[in-house]
């Protein structure tokens, strides 16, 4: 199992080589398990400094053999042989010590089972492909592109207390332009199942961007040669806009809400479908530094089919 701190950097493992990971969220298991395992300062750049030291000696012996500015190779074989180093070699001189669970002091967060982030998989490849028009639904937008529309769910245990997973309909089409989230009631499912405790959210914020030509009108002509063009130049530019990636301040009131009201157990997550991170959210989570970690979606969804 990996630990990994808030901003979703590896500080180390329990020395069991598995796909598992833990989010550390207090500051003294992250620097305790990153001693461990990064040691020292020269144990971390022993393996730059190394070839650094043989891309000097080979730049020298280079440079006096063809004469002329052996120096310049020099500096330049050195940080090379610094940037080789620190790419491939790094790891051999890293004591990498484990850190067993139990001397874990502080508060972690552990992600959702396998089976929830296969669904959260499944979430985000939905979320990437169009949808389709509800004939029941008139208020609902399809997504004729894909990318600008939420998907999500939840998970949770029924009443005879086996592990429930429920998918939500998709959320309708959202313009950017008009609006920095799409939206989506992870509770709306397709299929209905039988829930009795919620543990957690999870809902994709979409990859959509949109471009589109801004046109603004000059107030100055640029040119004095009479091109018979038009009265006064007129200027394009292009602008974007996309979806906002980590929760939203409404993401964070709704879990909080269902947290008191004793609705839901563990935290929610999101999946930034564009930023390629997933933002870990709770009842405890504040609404100016909406998650309390963030992993890469690729280590999230590991060894998940
Ligand atoms: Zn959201």
């Amino acid at each position: 199992m990996d630990y990994y701190n808030k901003d979703g950097e590896l500080a180390g493992n329990d020395g069991q080589a598995n796909d598992d990971f833990v989010m550390l969220l207090d500051g003294r298991d992250v620097t305790n398990v990153r001693a461990r395992y990064w040691g020292s300062w020269w144990q971390q750049h022993w393996g730059g400094i190394l070839t650094m030291v043989l891309g000097a000696i080979i730049g020298v012996v280079v440079g006096a053999w063809k004469g002329g500015l052996y120096w310049l190779a020099a500096i330049g074989l050195a940080a090379f042989g610094y940037w080789v180093g620190d790419r491939c070699f790094k790891s051999w001189f890293l004591p990498k010590k484990s850190t067993s669970v139990s001397d874990l002091v502080g508060t972690r967060l552990e992600p959702a089972p396998e089976t929830v982030r296969a669904a959260a998989k499944r979430a985000l490849e939905r979320s990437n492909r169009p949808t389709t028009a509800d004939p029941a639904d008139q208020t609902f937008i399809a997504d004729s592109a894909g990318g600008f529309h939420e998907e999500g769910g939840f998970w949770g245990t029924s009443p005879t207390g086996a592990e429930v997973i429920g998918q939500a309909r998709p959320g309708s089409f959202a313009d950017p332009f008009d609006q920095a989230r799409a939206e989506i009631n992870v509770f709306d499912v397709a299929t209905p199942v039988s829930l009795d405790k919620t543990i957690g959210t999870f809902h994709v914020h979409p990859s959509g961007r949109l471009e589109r030509e801004a046109r603004r009108s000059g107030g100055t002509v640029s040119q004095t040669t009479n091109t018979g063009a038009s009265d006064g130049a007129t200027t394009t530019a292009t602008e974007h806009a996309e979806f906002d990636q980590p929760p939203s301040v409404a993401d964070v009131r709704n879990v909080r809400e269902r947290s008191q009201r004793g609705e839901q157990s563990g935290h929610s997550f999101v999946i930034g479908a564009r930023s390629g991170e997933i933002y870990f959210y709770d009842g405890t989570t504040s609404e100016t530094d909406r998650y309390l970690a963030k992993i890469s979606a690729s280590r999230f969804f590991r060894g998940i089919p």
